[in-house]
């Protein structure tokens, strides 16, 4: 395939490790048509790529990822919107909040561990973004707690690790209306992390698709030829639209650049056409 969109980027805004002026500049290198910055809980990002791609032909595709309340695994669902949503990020003050008290929590446990980080330590990587767990993660790199960033999470930040602290998150029934109700198109993303079956993932995706999902993350770093078989046939049965990209975080982050997945012409066309924002590729 050959990928002329990436739908799935991060930023400085969240967890990322480069800015969006740097994404943009990383995206019209790579020759791609579009990309979406798609940060956790916030569009900041996306508006300032947008700004800075006025210079570039690389079109910026508004985005947002919301992870959602889910007991077997993670679901998160990925909002791409035609133009900057009025209103959405007053509705994610709460996950925001939700963020910045989980925080002082983490701490307290790594401290309980003998681990001497402080708030600061994590705001002064983090600057304003959305923070996340791997701001902690890289406050212990570079306090020596540990060797590498995966360590900080095998060791301490990932689920049921020894500083792991639940972040208070909505439901999927919320996330997908919450995107709907300000004209973007919710997408399940990455389904290989939902550890269901394939008949589990079908029956979950029609809920789902009633509830308002409008597209699969079918093309995706971790996703096996296999998967891809299975989400594209799932999406075509169900009316989704297929969407994909890299979830790059950064250089060295997970193995990917942008672009090294996504959707080729053909899926941006039918994308873009779905979104309301066609004569992008
Ligand atoms: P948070 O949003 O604070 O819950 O942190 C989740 C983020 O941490 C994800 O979006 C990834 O960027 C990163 N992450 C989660 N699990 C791991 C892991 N096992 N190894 C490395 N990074 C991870
Ligand atoms: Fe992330
Ligand atoms: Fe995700
Ligand atoms: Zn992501």
């Amino acid at each position: 395939m050959h990928v002329t969109a990436d739908l799935h980027i991060h930023s400085t805004a969240s967890d990322g490790d480069l800015t969006p002026g740097a994404l943009v500049e990383l995206a019209a290198a790579k020759g791609l048509a579009a990309i979406s910055l798609t940060d956790h809980d916030t569009l900041s990002g996306a508006r300032t790529a947008l700004e800075f791609a006025r210079r570039h032909s690389v079109r910026i595709i508004p985005g947002i990822e919301i992870s959602a309340e889910y007991e077997r695994g993670m679901l998160h669902i990925l909002g791409y919107f035609p133009s900057f949503p009025e209103g959405l990020e007053d509705a994610l003050a709460q996950v925001q909040e939700a963020r910045r008290n989980r925080l002082p929590r983490i701490i307290a446990k790594l401290n309980s561990l003998g681990i001497m980080i402080a708030e600061a330590d994590v705001i002064r990587i983090a600057g304003d973004a959305q923070i996340g767990r791997p701001h902690i993660a890289k406050a212990l790199l570079k306090k020596g707690y540990v060797r590498t960033f995966d360590e900080a999470f095998l060791e301490y930040l990932g689920k049921g690790k020894r500083a792991y602290v639940e972040k208070e998150k909505m439901t999927w029934q919320k996330a997908v209306s919450l995107i709907g109700r300000h004209g973007g198109l919710p997408v399940l993303a990455h389904p290989s992390t939902l550890g269901l079956t394939d008949t589990g993932l079908k029956d979950f995706i029609g809920e789902l698709s009633g509830a308002g999902l409008a597209g699969i993350e079918v093309h995706y770093p971790d996703h096996s030829r296999e998967h891809i078989t299975l989400y594209d046939r799932i999406a075509r049965e169900s009316g989704l639209v297929i969407t994909g990209g890299t979830d790059f975080h950064g250089p060295g982050r997970n193995e990917v650049s942008p672009g090294d997945h996504g959707i080729d012409s053909d899926l941006l066309r039918i994308f873009s056409h779905r979104l309301g924002m066609p004569g992008i590729c």
